[in-house]
């Protein structure tokens, strides 16, 4: 059965002069593994592909060598009419390698997706992310080798890489991430690397009538919707926010049988009752997952290992639905194509509760400076179990609209994101449009309970965010540094030791 996912969902590459053994990755990425090896020019090529069935399709020849593709692209119509005659590859490997023949590096600027790639074309080694790196890729450079793989741990057992003028990875010296957006191009003999940026955030706003960016933007968000929802029934992580549910409406709409929504709570917190006006109104197969605050806690080693992340606010976010990925094991049928609500708070300046816009302008541009390799969006959240999830708000085209909005579109008539309210008023109840917002991390006691868990050990509160970040940091060091499994991974020992070394002589308060 052809799968719904993409080609590849994660790869580790290396690129040699020499022959030389190959790198034996560890992936938090669950899937199939194919392995080749293969020569290319005056260079060996050495792939490991994670799959669900059709790695064929995550690889194609370009004129001197060969394209590696983790992920999907969203303008293959666009693209396809750029070729000669409107030729049509077969997968999106295929279509980009055909477009590297005739645009070369700037290919990369032509791209709606959520990928990270590497061509290995005539001594060179060619690394790309997506507009905003949603797929993240590291990589590891000496003289006659690169090595590049979509996960830092990954890398780990990699030689030591020379420094790249690329961030580095925590503990793993001469490892870089490929920025958001970016290509590097390196000369595999000599390591010699040249960076290209294929987009930035807009920095100008645009004005326009209401009228015009309530239909702008809705028009930009149904296409985003439309092109990520595949063949099979989407699936839905519904928090009954207007975020997500207008992604569920979105969706629903262009779907003959229901879609799928689910929502998470804990025993302490849920988004219940709101999910299910919405599940109701759009029509969808509903499920409610509850997970105890317990098991929740447990999952935050998996969610490091998954995310790569070592901001402690992020790894917040994104705990609540790495442990509801965990309780959704994948079927015999395979991975399920997720699609979520994420990120829209970013280019809205919905987060931050801010009414005045100079202040709500200034966090949208600190949010679209600074999110490149916190890997909020990254894939293997729900990759820990075979699935794939994908962000509408963070399409190419839904970004640009969104971030360039002047910021009396985002904030207007009192209401936050108003814009994005206005764009869903006739497609959901409006007791929906209107919702306040409420992150994932608030709505399932998230926050809350982390805090806890290190009061209960002892943690002063003035230093809970600072705990917080250390236990993020010793579980990144064990999870992504050792490569060590995060069922290995006890949380509430790491807990134990950062407080000992935060507030020594701390014991833990009685229950
Ligand atoms: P938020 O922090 O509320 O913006 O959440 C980000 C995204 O995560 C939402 O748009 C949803 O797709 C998903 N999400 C948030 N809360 C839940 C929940 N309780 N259950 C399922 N998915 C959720
Ligand atoms: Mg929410």
């Amino acid at each position: 059965m052809a799968s719904n996912l993409p080609a590849a969902t994660g790869f580790l590459a290396e690129v040699r002069q020499d022959g030389g053994r190959a790198v034996e990755p560890v992936f938090a990425a669950l899937g199939d593994r194919d392995r080749r090896r293969e020569r290319t020019d005056d260079q060996v090529l050495h792939t490991v592909l994670v799959h669900s069935g059709t790695p064929d399709g995550a690889r194609a020849r370009t004129r001197g060598g060969t394209l590696v593709f983790a992920g999907e692209l969203y303008n293959r119509d666009e693209l396809i009419r750029l070729l000669p005659g409107g030729a049509l590859p077969g997968g999106d490997a295929a279509l980009v390698a055909a477009l590297f023949a005739a645009y070369d590096v700037h290919v990369f600027r032509l791209l709606n997706g959520r990928f990270a790639a590497l061509i290995a074309d005539s001594g060179r080694a060619v690394l790309a992310t997506d507009h905003a790196g949603t797929v993240p890729l590291y990589v590891s450079v000496a003289p006659g080798r690169v090595l590049a793989a979509t996960e830092a741990k990954a890398l780990r057992t990699a030689p030591r890489g020379r420094p790249l003028s690329a961030p580095p990875v925590r503990r793993l010296p001469g490892t870089h991430q490929v920025p958001a957006g970016g290509v590097l191009d390196i000369a595999v003999a000599t390591g010699a690397c040249l960076t290209h940026r294929t987009w930035t955030p807009p920095l100008a706003r645009r004005i326009m009538p209401e009228a015009e960016a309530v239909d702008t933007v809705r028009r930009t968000l149904e296409r985003a919707v439309v092109s990520r929802t595949g063949r099979g029934t989407p699936l839905v992580v519904l928090s009954g926010g207007i975020d997500s549910s207008t992604v569920a409406a979105l969706a629903a709409r262009r779907s003959l049988p229901p879609i799928d929504t689910v929502s998470m709570g804990t025993d302490e917190a849920d988004e219940f009752p709101q999910a299910r006006v919405v599940a109701r109104h759009i029509g969808s197969a509903h499920r409610e997952v509850t997970i105890p605050t317990e098991e929740l806690l447990s999952r935050l080693p998996h969610t490091v290992w998954a995310a790569e992340c070592l901001d402690p606010d992020v790894v917040e976010y994104l705990l609540p639905l790495t442990a509801l990925y965990l309780r959704l094991p994948r079927t015999t049928d395979g991975g399920r194509r997720i699609l979520t609500g994420y990120g829209a708070d970013i280019p809205l300046g919905g987060m931050h509760r801010e009414s005045r816009l100079p202040q709500l302008d200034t966090a949208v541009c600190h949010d679209m400076s600074t999110f490149d390799g916190l890997n909020e969006l990254a894939p293997n959240l729900s990759g820990v179990t075979g699935h794939w999830s994908t962000h509408p708000y963070w399409d190419r085209d839904v970004l640009d609209v969104l971030v360039s909005l002047e910021a009396g579109l985002k904030r207007r008539h009192g209401r936050d994101k108003w814009v994005l309210r206005a764009a869903m008023d006739d497609v959901l109840p409006h007791e929906v449009v209107v919702r306040p917002k409420l992150g994932v991390h608030e709505g399932s006691g998230t926050t809350s309970s982390f805090s806890r868990l290190l009061r209960d050990a002892g943690v002063p509160q003035d230093l809970v965010r600072r705990a917080k970040r250390l236990v993020v940091q010793e579980m990144f060091d064990h999870v992504v540094v050792e490569g060590r499994h995060p069922d290995e991974v006890a949380a509430d020992a790491v807990v134990e030791r950062v407080t000992g070394r935060l507030v020594p002589g701390a014991r833990p308060v009685p229950q």
